[in-house]
């Protein structure tokens, strides 16, 4: 029954005005539902992918690369940290101290020599728990840490000559 054309009262036709909004209203309110109810099973299906082709578990760095980070800290910068350069973080015997931390500057799941450094647990904590931010000069810091690896390793590997 089509209700706009009824005629023979005002009060019906304004009431069935009313029900076709609001089952208009129903309509509308039931596709943004189920455009919604889409969107969060396409969204969960796109997180279990993601899920399953990341490993976003924490990996330690190698031996060797933590290795190299020492030797570097020690060479370059005397045992400080190369964070806050306050901190000591080797003993004069290059022996690493109990504030030494090994950070994972780029997240957990990045172990490579280039996404790391070896800092002091104040450092650590600072930039763990957000109190420290790692752009502006930490970044700053943190690059230069990393130009100094670099340079060591080519030394070590032999392909830049000194003199
Ligand atoms: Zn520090």
């Amino acid at each position: 029954m089509d209700c706009l054309t009824d005629h023979n009262g005002k009060l019906d036709a304004a009431i069935c005005a009313v029900i076709q909004l609001l089952n208009d209203g129903k309509h509308e309110w039931r596709q943004i539902r189920s455009s919604l109810d889409e969107l969060k099973e396409n969204h969960q299906r796109l997180t279990d992918k993601v899920c399953q082709l990341e490993d976003w578990s924490r990996k330690p760095f190698t031996k060797s690369t933590v290795k190299t980070f020492l030797d570097v800290v020690q060479r370059y910068f005397n045992g400080l940290c190369p964070c806050c350069s306050e901190k000591l973080i080797l003993s004069d015997a290059g022996i690493r101290l109990e504030s030494l931390e090994t950070d994972h500057f780029k997240g957990p799941k990045w172990n490579n020599i280039t996404e790391g450094w070896p800092i002091c647990d104040q450092c650590h904590h600072r930039l763990t728990h957000g109190y420290l931010s790692r752009e502006g000069w930490v970044m700053q810091a943190f690059q230069a840490f990393q130009m100094r690896v670099s340079q060591f390793t080519q030394i070590e590997n032999g392909q830049m000559q000194l003199f």
